[in-house]
């Protein structure tokens, strides 16, 4: 069976058929979405057999996904997904909200929610048969694909700006990827990283160009279903779904997850889809609140590295998410953005800013009489907090020093 009939263009809507290997619109340069033959899913599959197969990762939605199995069992490439979802009744308590639920994502075998997209996108490399996969990265998606290439012997190359936290280039290096750190921002990178794909005829993972990392992105939609909407009883109100927003394809990938259960009839009503972004980079809720389809770059200045972005690469598709889902979008403060660290910290989830920005957003949200204390409620954490220990030190006082006696310790105690 063919995993998909093709390609579908964002703006001008013509289809592509699935032969051909695109990245974006021949006709517009706009970004392409993937069509999923759901009609021949409906016909051979029920919800039971997705939710009754015993694979523990995003490859448990195989056939709702437009690429054969990659293989690589035994690796991180196939144990990519299936995060944890946590319920913390101190968070609960401190929001007041009957039902909150934290997604986890910093437990991917790279650290982030980009490990989703970076699987299909090999696993497709692989299909095609590409012998050096490219992306730009801000850090994480270029992790996730230098790790996952590393896991089954694909060759990367990785484009990230020399400003990336340290963590994360360690991360690149030690994956054994090809990494090049740019002297500019991670749009300077995208750019030359689109570029040298096209000269050397590399496989390029770029988020918001390549059509197949929303399919990835998609799979966290998939688990929210299954380990949200099917198992815990929220029908009584549509889910709320936080997401932090940089070049906006997370979210927009979740919607396209949430859309192919719809289509299928497994979802009876879209969660509505909360898009949160630092006010330093806020170029798509920006255009959000001023009623415009036209999403004009900002210089983009945040702590949250990970979603810093000038101009957003699938900014038209967050946007469409967010109105198409009867959600909002939200713009933290990096102090937010800092306190939402420690509190997710002090319930035992370490997340980097990016991640915690979606946790700012909700407690801004609830400020703002947008969330109510009986709206069911997700939080996802994009990141782990050890991919950036810089940020997270700004988050909180220094431990104090002391001498190694009691006496100092007493004294310290007392104070
Ligand atoms: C990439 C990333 C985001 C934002 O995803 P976009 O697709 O750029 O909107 C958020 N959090 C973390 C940790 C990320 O790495
Ligand atoms: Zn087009």
């Amino acid at each position: 069976m063919n995993k998909f009939l093709g390609y579908r263009c964002l703006k001008c809507k013509t289809e592509y058929p699935f032969t051909q290997n695109l990245y974006t619109c021949p006709k517009d340069g706009s970004n392409l979405e993937i069509i999923i033959d759901t009609a021949t899913i409906r016909r051979k599959y029920e919800i039971s057999d997705i939710v009754s197969r015993n694979e523990e990762s995003l490859w448990r939605y195989l056939p709702l996904l437009p690429v054969k199995d990659p293989g690589g069992e035994g690796t991180p490439l196939h144990m990519t997904g299936w995060t944890p979802l946590y319920s913390p009744p101190a968070l609960r308590q401190a929001l007041g909200l009957k039902s909150l639920w934290i997604k986890d994502e910093g437990r991917n075998p790279t650290g982030s929610f980009k490990d989703r997209a970076s699987a299909i996108v090999i696993a497709r490399g692989i299909e095609i048969k590409a012998e050096v996969l490219v992306t730009a990265s801000t850090g994480n998606a270029g992790a996730a694909l230098a790790g996952l290439s590393a896991a089954v012997a694909q060759k990367a190359v990785i484009f990230a700006p020399k400003t990336a936290p340290p963590a994360k280039i360690a991360q690149l290096l030690i994956y054994g990827s090809q990494v090049i750190l740019v002297n500019g921002n991670y749009d300077s990178a995208f750019d030359l990283s689109v570029e040298a794909a096209n000269q050397f005829g590399w496989y390029s993972r770029n988020t918001g160009y390549n059509p197949f990392t929303a399919e990835g992105k998609k799979t966290a939609a998939f688990e929210i279903w299954e380990q949200v909407i099917l198992k815990e009883n929220t029908s009584h109100k549509p889910l709320i779904v936080f997401v932090s927003v940089g070049d906006g394809n997370i979210i927009s990938g979740i919607h396209k997850g949430f859309q192919d259960l719809l289509a299928l009839g497994w979802l009876e009503q879209m969660p509505r889809l909360f898009g949160v972004q630092a006010e330093g980079s806020s170029a798509i809720a920006n255009a959000y609140f001023n009623h415009s389809d036209v999403i004009v770059p900002v210089k983009a200045d945040t702590i949250a590295d990970s979603i810093s972005v000038d101009l957003p690469r699938d900014g038209d598709r967050a946007l469409h998410a967010v109105i198409d889902s009867k959600g909002t979008f939200l713009k933290v403060s990096d102090q937010m953005i800092l306190d939402a660290i420690v509190s997710l910290g002090n319930a035992g989830i370490f997340s980097e800013p990016a991640g915690a920005a979606a946790y700012a957003g909700l407690t801004q949200a609830i400020e703002q009489g947008k969330v109510n204390a009986d709206d069911p409620v997700v939080v996802i954490n994009t990141g782990n907090g050890l991919k950036d220990v810089r940020a997270a030190m700004k988050a909180v006082a220094p431990a104090p020093v002391i001498e190694p006696t009691m006496l100092s310790l007493r004294e310290l105690l007392n104070k």
